[in-house]
């Protein structure tokens, strides 16, 4: 039986999964399908109900319903719940299980772009404490990291600070500089970098000469801060990977294969960030 899956959003013409998930199939010879779909968030209940009669392996979620479809699935990862969020989906015998890959899609990102990036024993400094950042601290404290949060909006990070087990100190954007000189990796989950746009104020000639600096924010794929830091001869990782690798285990439950993130897969990616918004 040829399996399906897909991804669900309201409007969903802009997601990339299709590309990913698309290119996977025919690199693996896989008789399957992976579609978009667009379901309106008052189609949502209806939706589950063919997941529940079995028309699908599963699938992607993406905006507005990452947080709708909490109370339709049967099963909640625990994870998910903490990052407050759900993207993928898979279905057996009838029910409906949700989780969240994006904390793995970002250790799958610099696992492969950093090897033993998490190996420095040093800080890490999180710029941003919205949606994204939540993710990204699952993600460090899954590997033992100790974290400074730094958000424009201060009280915002001192709240996310205390829904994340372990250490993490809430801060202000203004505190990089004092913590720089200490810290062995920069992550930056805040949308400041998008169309061309940086940060003032954070001298990142502060860091360590081995330190690592990585962006969520992948369209332009070189943000102003990755910029930055490469013109300071310091590392970085690029955020586009975190988007591939977070496609993993989705493709694996629903497929039966592993697939991995290959040039050719970023290449086909990359050709669509040229018409990004
Ligand atoms: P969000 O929930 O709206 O959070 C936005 C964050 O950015 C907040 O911390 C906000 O600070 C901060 N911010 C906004 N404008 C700022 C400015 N001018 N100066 C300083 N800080 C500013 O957004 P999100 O969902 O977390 O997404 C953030 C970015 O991550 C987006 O660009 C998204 O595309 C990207 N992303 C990438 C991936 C991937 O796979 N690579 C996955 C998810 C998201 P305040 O609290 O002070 O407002």
């Amino acid at each position: 039986m040829t399996r399906k899956a897909f991804v669900i959003g309201h409007p969903i013409n802009h997601s990339r999964s299709p590309v990913i998930h698309g290119e996977w199939l025919v690199q693996n010879a896989i008789a399957g399908s992976y579609e978009a779909i667009d379901v309106a968030p008052a189609d949502l209940p209806a939706f589950f109900e063919r997941l529940r009669r079995g028309e699908f392996a599963g699938g992607n979620v993406t905006i507005p319903h990452k947080e709708a479809v909490f109370s339709l699935c049967d099963a909640i990862d625990p994870l998910a719940k903490v990052i407050g969020a759900v993207n993928t989906l898979v279905v057996t015998d009838g029910a409906v299980h949700g989780s969240n890959t994006d904390y793995l899609g970002f250790l799958g990102n610099l696992d492969a772009g950093a090897p033993g990036w998490d190996q420095s024993g040093r800080p890490v400094i999180v710029l941003g404490a919205g949606g994204a950042a939540r993710a990204v601290l699952v993600a460090l404290r899954s590997r033992g990291m100790a974290v400074h949060l730094l958000n424009r909006t201060g009280a915002t990070a001192e709240r996310l600070a205390e829904q994340i087990d372990g250490a993490i100190a809430p801060g202000v954007l203004e505190d990089f500089n004092s913590l720089a000189p200490q810290a062995g990796l920069v992550v930056n989950t805040t949308s400041v970098g998008m169309h061309g746009t940086r940060f003032a104020g954070l001298d990142l000639a502060l860091l360590p000469g081995d330190a690592l600096v990585t962006d969520i924010v992948y369209v332009p794929l070189v943000t102003p801060l990755l910029a930055d830091a490469r013109a300071l001869g310091l590392n970085t990782v690029d955020g586009l990977g975190m988007l591939l690798h977070q496609a993993v285990p989705g493709f694996e439950a629903w497929f039966g294969v592993r697939p991995e993130v290959t040039p050719s897969l970023r290449a086909a990616i990359e050709a669509t960030l040229e018409h990004a918004p």
